[in-house]
């Protein structure tokens, strides 16, 4: 057992060569020693997919969500789809080896590999999650920022790769940055034609007159594990639910709203753009029992 762990696929696709049958899945490695080679395009151009997993007492949450997920990033970059057998042996292995905590996350990564190779990389790399209670009992402060696109720009301009989990997320930091340079701790995009998309690292859910409704996932946002994951909370509750188009205006009119996440999971807004918000602290204590028992 280890406090980091980090696993290096052999074989992160069956449809790229080399493949050898009598390789074991994967290979543990040293997570403070250099791995990546200089070529490999998920350094140089951030040419690759990832997936973060909250690992809750060793057991890796919404694991199949999260590789479903994976493989729909990975075909719409047109790299080789993931051997999922592979990833879940190297995930559920990195989740054992972990010294024992609470909460962890796994972290899986498939790059284009090394430039001309034709290989892609793979790599499971798990860690302690830090304290999140801040963030879940006291709430988050969020700006609204422009992503500059359309909400339609998934279907016109697919080759953005809105709405696939890529590593190019310098945009996303960008953005978190220029949230604290506004004194906030998180953005929330807007789309150019003013429909409310997502945060940087999470989605957003508004209570609305008892309902919960989060953006439709076809506007270039990611499909949220953790927001599919609120809404079966919601219906086991009797909460009804829905996916809808929101506008700032609905924001606004709304009772209370969350961004929701691995590792974070549900943390409660208490302002948008300098103005507080209600929250609804008793509702974000039982989601976040919900999401840290699940136990798939
Ligand atoms: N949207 C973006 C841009 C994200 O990066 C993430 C998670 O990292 C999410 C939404 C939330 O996804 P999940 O709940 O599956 O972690």
């Amino acid at each position: 057992m280890t406090d980091t762990v980090l696993a290096v696929l052999n074989q992160p696709s069956r449809d790229a060569a080399p493949h050898d049958p009598e390789a074991d899945a994967f290979t543990w490695a040293t997570p403070l020693e250099e791995h990546l080679q200089v070529q490999d395009l998920g350094a140089i151009r951030g040419d690759g997919v990832f997936e973060t997993i909250t690992v809750v007492d060793g057991r890796p949450q919404a694991l199949e969500p999260h590789l479903a997920r994976f493989v729909r990033s990975a075909a719409m970059l047109d790299l080789p789809a993931p051997d999922l057998d592979a990833w879940r042996q190297a995930i559920e292995a990195a989740c054992a080896r972990l010294d024992p905590v609470h909460e962890a996350f796994a972290k899986t990564v498939m790059t284009r590999g090394v430039e001309g190779s034709g290989r892609p990389t793979g790599w499971v790399y798990a860690a302690p999650s830090g304290d999140q209670t801040p963030a879940r009992t006291k709430g988050i402060a969020v700006v609204t920022l422009d992503r500059g696109y359309r909400h339609d720009v998934e279907r016109t301009s697919p080759w953005l790769l809105q709405g696939a989990k890529t590593l190019s997320y310098a945009v996303n930091m960008a953005a978190l940055r220029e949230a604290e340079r506004r004194g906030a701790d998180d953005a929330l995009f807007v789309s150019s034609d003013g429909y409310v998309l997502e945060g940087t690292r999470a989605n957003l859910v508004a209570s609305v007159d008892g309902r919960f409704v989060t953006p439709r996932t076809d506007i270039g946002i990611l499909a949220g594990t953790t927001q599919a994951d609120v809404f079966r909370f919601a219906e086991g509750e009797g909460i009804a639910t829905s996916y809808e188009l929101l506008t700032l205006a609905d924001l606004e009119a709304a009772d209370a709203l969350w961004l929701l996440s691995s590792v974070r999971q549900a943390a409660p807004i208490r302002s948008v753009n300098g103005v507080a918000r209600s929250m609804d602290l008793p509702m974000t204590e039982r989601i976040n029992d919900f999401l840290l028992s699940r136990d798939a």
